[in-house]
């Protein structure tokens, strides 16, 4: 019945890898892969560049996170560099031409806790200062903005207040990865589907290409965006990253008419909720505490989503669940990414980014093409480097993070 469909025109190409090479090769096809391939070509000139990918683009925890954005981190180092991706998805749909179904719809993270709130001022006061849209909002507040949620003094942790980012919201995440990929892809870029990297050459102490399962892919500098399998990337050439892989599980419901027009977050009951486009109800859980490789997650963990959803939104205890599924994040021990140079001339790595990356992906393809580029961090990205873990400048995001882990 689809036969018609299959002259659709491609949105790229499918080219096979180069004998000769590239001068850098991304390996992950994800959004951070994407568009750090974009900004390479379009920022610094270099269009000698494949992505490497073991699945299909964006296939990833890009297709599988809960597409929330927001910038309202504590630390001034984490706010500047999520800041800057938020001013970059403001543009991006003009950018790339493609529509990513940008939301600003608003970011709640509630409060249930005098600590709550304490910590809610100090990061509202310190987003502020550095020129970052934030409100401290009170119940009554909150109430207004969302009025299905249970803000009585019954309810087993009471909503005291929350803050309020109206310039948060949600974006399509397959968007982003397929404007990225079409925009890479028209500049020269080659993107590599179903190739997988299996080892990292090197020659003298400088890397040389990569080894795939197609064989033999030449490079000169070589850049590892590879999310929760960083680690294994990095045991290719006996390095060991600060990083722990764990299951992040979301889900979504039937679709429903209109009924949340923004982000409603709570660390403290655990569990968050927006409402798609398409109707479906999007949740997502706190990390499955043990480590893993696989893209599933516990069933306790969602049990014990949907019981905080349904505290605090008791009108959606009869929607039913449609979905469930996990990403592998790659959580460091400050919650903050690796953007970094190594010591092996010629690698690089983008990891890190645990359960918060999704809304970072315009700005971290931005400045680790820069780090790349000209083989020296980007300004935003040097406090991120990985020397970081021996310096001891580390940068604790946990409060912020939204998730917990
Ligand atoms: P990925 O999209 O995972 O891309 C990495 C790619 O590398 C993959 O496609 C993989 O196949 C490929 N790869 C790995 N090894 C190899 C190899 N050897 N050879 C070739 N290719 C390889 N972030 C937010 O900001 N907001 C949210 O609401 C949010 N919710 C989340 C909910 C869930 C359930 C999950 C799992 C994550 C969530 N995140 C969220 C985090 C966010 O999804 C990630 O930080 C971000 O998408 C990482 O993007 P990436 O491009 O680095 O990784």
């Amino acid at each position: 019945a689809l036969s018609h469909h299959e002259n659709w025109q491609k949105v790229w190409r499918n080219p096979t890898p180069k004998h000769e090479g590239y001068e850098v090769v991304i390996v992950g096809g994800g959004g951070h892969g994407l568009a750090t391939a974009y900004y390479l070509a379009k920022e610094h000139g270099i269009t000698n560049v494949a992505v490497i990918e073991k699945g299909y683009l964006g296939g990833g925890n890009t297709a599988r996170n809960t597409t929330i954005v927001r910038s309202n981190y504590l630390w001034d180092e984490a706010a500047w560099l999520y800041e800057h991706s938020m001013k970059l998805w403001e543009g991006l749909a003009q950018e790339l031409n493609y529509n990513l179904m940008f939301s600003q719809r608003g970011v709640l993270n509630l409060g249930h806790t005098l600590q709550d709130m304490r910590d809610i001022e100090r990061r509202v006061n310190a987003n502020r200062l550095n020129g970052i849209d934030g409100e401290v909002l009170n119940t009554k507040q909150v109430q207004e903005l969302v009025p299905i949620l249970d803000c009585s003094k019954n309810a087993r942790y009471p909503v005291l207040g929350a803050s309020w980012q109206p310039r948060g919201g949600t974006a399509r995440h397959d968007a982003v990865a397929w404007g990225f990929a079409r925009a890479a892809d028209a500049m020269g870029v080659h993107l590599i589907q179903q190739t997988e990297v299996t080892g990292i050459r090197r020659e003298n102490g400088a890397v040389v290409g990569v080894e795939t399962n197609r064989g033999l892919i030449k490079a000169r500098k070589v850049a590892c965006v590879t999310a929760g399998n960083s680690g294994v990337m990095a045991n290719m050439v006996g390095m060991k990253l600060p990083l722990e892989s764990h299951p992040l599980q979301a889900m979504v419901s039937e679709p429903v008419k209109p009924i949340l027009d923004t982000v409603v977050m709570s660390n403290h009951v655990h569990g968050y909720v927006s409402q798609s486009d398409k109707g479906d109800l999007v949740i997502g859980a706190g990390i499955d505490s043990y480590l893993g490789y696989g893209q599933r997650g516990s069933f306790p963990v969602v049990e014990h989503t949907m019981a905080a959803i349904v505290e605090m939104f008791p009108i959606f205890s009869r929607v039913r669940l449609n979905r469930t599924w996990g990403g592998i994040v790659d959580t460091c021990p400050d919650a903050c990414p690796i953007i970094s140079n190594t010591p092996i001339k010629g690698l690089y790595f983008n990891c890190g980014w645990g359960t918060g990356g999704f809304k970072a992906t315009p700005g971290s393809g931005n400045v680790f093409a820069h780090t790349i580029a000209h083989d020296e961090p980007h300004p935003l990205a040097k406090p991120f480097s990985i020397d970081r873990f021996t310096s001891g400048h580390l940068i604790d995001e946990h409060g912020a993070a939204g998730v917990a882990h």
